[in-house]
């Protein structure tokens, strides 16, 4: 096989090199997009791989932590994956959740100001990612993967579809429909 991006001889789409610096284009996209990330925050990591990829993409004069702390200028930093959006997309709309009123949604998403690395990436982009470099993630475990898991390997574009779905509605609101 070929990588798509250089050509070069690769036993997936995209050669290791090439991989990671998708990967990492594509966090600082979603660092950038969020508009979250400003000189001076103490950015607190959820986890050891949230602060080593903080560490390593982030040029500005931040402080990077993973010691829980509060104050205003603390933004915390997750690692929710495409995967991880999905299945709590799913489980609001699907599960017997008790419905929210559209304020109280609004309320809570404004309340959750939190930088998301993984938001562009599924779980298999990111346990690739961090084997590379010689770590070993392990995905959030959740009953609807399996599922979704067997639905995305026969129509790879259910994930996508899935995605964009709950991006729609997160857009939907913030801008409070
Ligand atoms: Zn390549």
């Amino acid at each position: 096989m070929i990588c798509l991006r250089c050509g070069g001889k690769s036993k997936e789409n995209y050669c290791n090199g090439c991989f990671t610096r998708i990967v990492e284009k594509r966090v600082k996209k979603a660092i950038r997009e969020s508009g979250l990330l400003e000189k001076g925050l103490v950015l607190v990591a959820s986890d050891e791989f949230v602060e080593g990829l903080l560490r390593k993409i982030i040029n500005l004069p931040v402080t990077i932590t993973s010691i829980a702390q509060k104050g205003k200028n603390v933004l915390p930093c997750i690692g929710s994956t495409i995967d991880d959006q999905s299945v709590a997309f799913l489980e609001e709309y699907i599960g017997d959740r008790k419905e929210k009123n559209v304020d109280e949604r609004k309320a809570e998403k404004l309340k959750k100001r939190e930088l998301n690395l993984f938001s562009c990436l599924s779980d298999a982009e990111v346990v690739r990612y961090f084997t590379l470099s010689g770590k070993k993630f392990i995905p959030k475990e959740h009953p609807l993967k399996k599922h979704l898991d067997v639905l995305i390997k026969k129509y790879p574009e259910v994930q996508y579809a899935l995605h964009n779905a709950t991006n729609e509605y997160d857009h939907l609101l913030e801008k409070g429909i």
